[in-house]
């Protein structure tokens, strides 16, 4: 370096030197085999930084000393393990307490820092939207720490909304949407490992691309129908029907399921539309 610029390429050096430092950094992160300290950022919870490392929960908060219900802080450090340290751990860790495992009754309770209607509605095996109904709000609100709400016992009826009971869920830009609950678990754990090994997330293109209602489809076919829409199925013949396809928002979203996708049953089935990717086919 020294010599370099003694010869009047300094320009040049700065810049083979940045470039050798850009390559040594990006090669650290690279390895494999150690725990990563992890710096919680804005709105991440022990589920998001697990889901984004394609680790359970209770994986990492055993190997942090947490309960796995632990509320993480923003600038809290989490360590996150490998695969190996994270089993270990969890074999060294106790059995978890089978307390939870109780149906819970329908009662009060007052929201802790973090939860969200999501977090609650999954923690007493209710849906968002019986958890939303059963409090007056939209399946998008967000909770407030020390609000006092209410919890529909598990299972209830009658506060569902109508066609998506049992279903399971998929993270989106436009909240919580549905999935046959196979598919949906599936879909989670292969948005888990693009988010982790390929960078992506993954999610539906629209609040109507992943499961729809007849209703819902209907509208869309009527718009094929009328050239103002892309094509569509008519009703009764879609898999967005059973919950078991999705329109994935952006191109890279379906190399990364080409790529990925088979593993996990997910894969595309209408060539002409690089968009719509089914689960089981
Ligand atoms: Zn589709």
């Amino acid at each position: 370096m020294q010599v370099r610029m003694g010869l009047g390429y300094r320009g040049r050096a700065a810049g083979a030197c940045a470039a050798i430092v850009a390559g040594a950094m990006a090669v650290a992160p690279a390895q494999a085999g150690a725990a990563v300290a992890h710096v919680v950022q804005p709105g991440e919870t022990l589920w998001s930084i697990s889901a984004a490392n394609n680790l359970t929960t209770r994986t990492v908060a055993v190997f942090n000393g947490l309960s796995e219900d632990s509320h993480v802080v923003e600038g809290q450090t989490i360590n996150v393990p490998t695969v190996e340290e994270g089993a270990a751990a969890l074999a060294s860790a106790p059995a978890p307490a089978s307390a939870p495992a109780a149906t819970p009754a329908a009662g009060a309770r007052v929201v802790q820092p973090g939860e969200s209607l999501w977090s609650v509605a999954t923690a007493n095996g209710v849906t968002v939207e019986a958890l939303a109904a059963a409090n007056g709000m939209a399946s998008h609100a967000h909770l407030i720490a020390g609000q006092s709400i209410t919890v529909p016992a598990a299972g209830s009826g009658g506060v569902h909304q109508t066609g998506t009971e049992g279903m399971g869920h998929i993270p989106s830009p436009y909240g919580e949407l549905h999935l046959d609950p196979g598919a949906a678990e599936s879909w989670n754990a292969m948005r888990s490992d693009s988010l982790a090994n390929h960078g992506v997330d993954l999610y539906p293109g629209g609040p109507a691309s992943a499961y729809r209602t007849a209703e819902q489809q209907q509208e869309l076919y009527d718009l094929y129908l009328s050239g103002q829409g892309p094509p569509a199925n008519p009703p009764g013949t879609s898999s967005h029907e059973t919950g078991s396809a999705v329109d994935v928002a952006e191109p890279i979203m379906r190399d990364v399921i080409d790529q990925i996708g088979g593993a996990y049953g997910w894969s595309g089935t209408i060539p002409s539309e690089w968009w719509h990717v089914a689960y089981g086919g």
